[in-house]
């Protein structure tokens, strides 16, 4: 007998160590895995044309299409609130009947809000509710009755986009000419204007819904990702919705990707066997291994294969490969024409973070997540060891240097400062890193914390991140644990792959690193600019000003 007939239970959601078990998921209203519970509006820039410290009522004019867009939201059930910062307050260039006059206007002009949450300090107050701190995102949607990983928020400057984001919300940058161009570089999700915006953000929350129910039932679903860690993982809730929808799930994966599915909920058994299609540096491609392997898939007896890609990658060579091993639905996303080795051929646009990409496909398949889940990361319980008695208490930084591709590493010299500085700003310090990184997290911790290196495997690593405050790292697995087990992360993010696909999902996180740098897009797997640009010339005081925005406070707090 499986493990899940044992307990169906333990195989799906109770089991996940999940990202929203911090999040405070209890709270959620709704317990229909949906994207979105509400939509966060910064007011000046994006609702109304921005009039500095406007106290007047009669000055207040909305941007173009606004009342539309905002009613679409409505019409969609979704809940609205304003987030805005109004330092003249502070400042005293108006008053707060001023301003509640002002509101009641924005009101008769754009309909109703659910909730207006208002930051009248100053940047010298310090407070923790004026963007880019995250404190109005968690208010707005205390307010709401939801999580902050259940908003997005609209906004036009980099601030807006910044206090979404260490909050654990989705944020939309729409720019006008005040918006600077590092700023647009920087957001991970850009929108033309708000009425695109709208459009956007209603067509995600619809794409991970399935339009029409799976039809047939599925008892065995065979679902493929190659590829790394990082990878397997983001495509962990798409797989959730698989197993859902069937009896049992199939994973094949590649040598490299093993680790981490070992850690998937819903998976009941895995195929490992690398995809010379695939591979960054594939062997050539042996005519009996193929063989060998379409004969494997076939004794699966899968009655649906659902095929999970990166964009740049091609899902029709296995799809071929499944059609000869007799597999009759076949689902994956493909821009090239598939003819007919797909039977579902999905697309998805570009800019799309990669688990939704991936439960959008699972949707287009038929399948959705369960009622009580989340569109979050997560691991299974029973697959992360108990950490290491050694390390003492929860509540430590992890810092995690490497990553298997060069580009996207923190700099050696530069990790080895933040170290330092973490440990001067009086955080306990953990360095973490694979057997081959051993050089490297001993010379950064040197600087200041325990060094971990090799003492890990990836089950280890997430049981060590678990517990962390934060996790320091760039954009590699370690990443995607923190996201998975819910722990904040400040993300040294190398723009080599779009910052919306691939950062820290539904976690609150801190990008810092030139967006701008001219590997932007290049998907180099090694730097190929000079002196590392995009990272080297973060300060290691980023870091530490990142963790107190995400509330994590030396001496090992929370
Ligand atoms: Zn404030």
């Amino acid at each position: 007998m499986r493990q899940d007939q044992e307990d169906p239970y333990q195989r799906r959601s109770a089991q996940v160590y999940a990202a929203a078990d911090r999040a405070g998921s209890g709270s959620v209203a709704s317990p229909r895995p949906v994207l979105y519970d509400a939509v966060l509006l910064d007011r000046d820039g994006t609702l109304i044309e921005d009039v500095p410290y406007n106290g007047d009522p009669e000055k207040v004019r909305p941007v173009p299409g606004a009342r539309a867009a905002l009613d679409r939201l409505r019409a969609a059930g979704l809940r609205l609130a304003v987030v805005t910062n109004q330092s003249g307050l502070a400042r005293g260039y108006f008053t707060g009947a001023q301003m509640r006059a002002v509101h009641a206007r924005v009101e008769e002009l754009l309909g109703r809000f659910d909730a207006w949450l208002v930051c009248p300090h100053d940047d010298a107050d310090g407070c923790d509710c004026r963007k880019p701190a995250p404190g109005l995102v968690h208010a707005a949607a205390r307010e709401l009755g939801t999580t902050a990983s259940r908003c997005v928020l609209v906004g036009d400057i980099g601030r807006d986009v910044a206090a979404a984001l260490a909050a654990g919300a989705a944020g939309v940058l729409v720019p006008t000419p005040v918006t600077r161009p590092e700023e647009i570089a920087a957001a991970g999700w850009v929108a033309s204007d708000l009425p695109s915006a709208v459009h956007e953000i209603l067509r995600r929350q619809q794409a991970v819904q399935p339009a029409t129910p799976s039809g047939e039932p599925v008892r065995t679903a065979l679902v493929v990702r190659s590829d790394s860690a990082g990878d397997v993982l983001v495509t962990g809730p798409a797989i959730r919705a698989v197993a859902a929808g069937a009896q049992r799930v199939v994973l094949l994966c590649g040598p490299r990707g093993r680790a981490a599915a070992n850690l998937l909920p819903g998976v009941d058994e895995i195929i490992e066997h690398p995809l010379p299609w695939i591979d960054p540096t594939p062997g050539p491609v042996d005519a009996q291994a193929i063989r060998d392997l379409t004969a494997r898939l076939g004794a699966v007896g899968a009655d649906q294969a659902v095929v999970f890609t990166s964009f740049h990658q091609s899902a029709l060579p296995l799809a071929l490969l499944l059609r000869m091993a007799g597999i009759d639905r076949i689902a994956a996303i493909s821009d090239d024409y598939p003819g007919s080795l797909l039977d579902v051929r999905h697309r998805v646009p570009v800019g799309v973070p990669e688990p939704e990409r991936a439960l959008s496909l699972a949707a287009a398949a038929g399948h959705r997540l369960p009622d009580g889940d989340e569109p979050v990361l997560g691991l299974r319980r029973d697959a992360v060891p108990p950490r290491p008695a050694d390390l003492g208490d929860p509540g430590y930084v992890v810092l995690h240097p490497g990553s298997a591709a060069s580009s996207r590493a923190c700099p050696p010299e530069l990790a080895t400062r933040i170290a330092g500085a973490l440990t001067d700003a009086g955080h306990r310090v953990l360095v973490t890193g694979g057997p081959d990184e051993r050089a490297v997290t001993a010379r950064v911790a040197a600087a200041g914390g325990t060094d971990l290196g090799g003492r890990t495997d990836l089950a280890g690593l997430a049981a060590i991140v678990a517990d962390a405050s934060a996790v320091v790292v760039g954009n590699t697995g370690p990443a995607h644990l923190a996201a998975a087990t819910g722990v904040p992360v400040v993300s040294l993010f190398a723009p080599t792959v779009p910052f919306g696909q691939w950062g820290p999902y539904r976690v609150p996180a801190v990008r810092l690193g030139d967006a701008a740098a001219p590997c932007r897009d290049t998907r180099a797997a090694s730097c190929p600019v000079p002196g590392h640009p995009c990272l080297s010339g973060i300060d290691p005081e980023q870091v530490v000003d990142a963790l107190r925005t995400l509330a994590v406070s030396g001496g090992g707090g929370r």
